[in-house]
């Protein structure tokens, strides 16, 4: 999960004539701060420069300004667009002003809402079948979590539960065993869903990871290969969905799958499910 802050100050005594962004700051290649003085205010868009949504907690330090809106700012911003955010007024024009701001931000929309009807499809190929490990709030590591470990062996290609744009991953790790330490260093994709959603899985081998940042991927596409990363007690996927809350965090959804015997359901533990 990316969350960045940063402190930054603009100053100024009025009047520039704005023809462009007078600051911009960029975030992980994926959206930039902008200030826009236009004399008796400074205008703040969010540049957008990825397909999916961020949202952002701002706070704001003004001399002799007053903000549009209520401080602190918590906003989600659609992707591939420029965005306002908030005006900041100059109180008395003539007088020196100045601000400063703390960011913080989580990929994805707090406002978005599963799709009720979507039916997910098991992440491994056609025809195979693989036991569930833990389930929903599975008293070993899924406690509070809606969370699968599917019981896959090293290499086992990966398949999408669901469509969608890829986010992020990573595949650079080598190491896995049950060590807190190693919490941040499971290989993963994480999808966005076109419902605002996320699929994230986890677990991937070292180099195990077949798609990247900006792929778009349909349901069922290989996206790569399980294995034993991070915090791990063994080889499995890992496998949950989440959407953003407004408390810049996230929370996971409980999800049907398709299966062959048991039809559209949510899944068991200890249960063996064929695609
Ligand atoms: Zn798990």
């Amino acid at each position: 999960m990316l969350i960045s802050g940063l402190l930054i100050a603009l100053l100024g005594i009025s009047s520039p004539v704005s023809t462009g962004p007078d600051y911009s700051e960029c975030y992980e290649n994926t959206f930039c701060i902008e200030a826009e003085d236009t004399g008796n205010r400074v205008d703040i868009y969010v540049r957008s420069l990825v397909d999916w949504e961020v949202t952002i907690f701002l706070e704001v330090e003004m001399a002799n300004m007053r903000p549009d809106t209520a401080m602190p700012l918590v906003q989600s911003m659609p992707g591939k667009k420029r965005t306002h955010a908030l005006s900041l007024k100059v109180r008395d024009i003539g007088y020196p002003w100045s601000f400063s701001y703390n960011l913080t931000w989580i990929p994805g929309d707090a406002g978005a809402r599963h799709d009720a009807d979507a039916v997910y499809e098991l992440p491994f190929a056609k025809g195979r079948s693989f036991a569930v490990g833990q389930g929903f709030q599975g008293r070993e590591t899924h406690q509070g979590t809606y969370a699968i470990d599917f019981l896959l062996p090293e290499g086992t290609p990966v398949h999408a539960a669901r469509g969608g744009t890829v986010v992020d991953t990573a595949d650079r790790f080598t190491e896995g065993k049950l060590d807190p330490v190693l919490k941040a260093a499971g290989n993963f994709v994480t999808i966005r869903h076109d419902d605002g959603t996320f699929g994230y899985y986890v677990h991937f081998r070292h180099q195990g990871v077949a798609v990247r940042a900006g792929d778009r991927v349909e349901t069922g596409q290989l996206i790569g290969y399980s294995g034993n990363t991070g915090y791990s007690s063994g080889p499995h996927l890992h496998f949950e969905v989440f959407s953003t809350t407004k408390e810049m965090s996230s929370r996971t959804l409980p999800v049907r799958f398709r299966t062959g015997r048991h039809g559209v359901t949510y899944l068991e533990e200890g249960q063996r499910y064929r695609r």
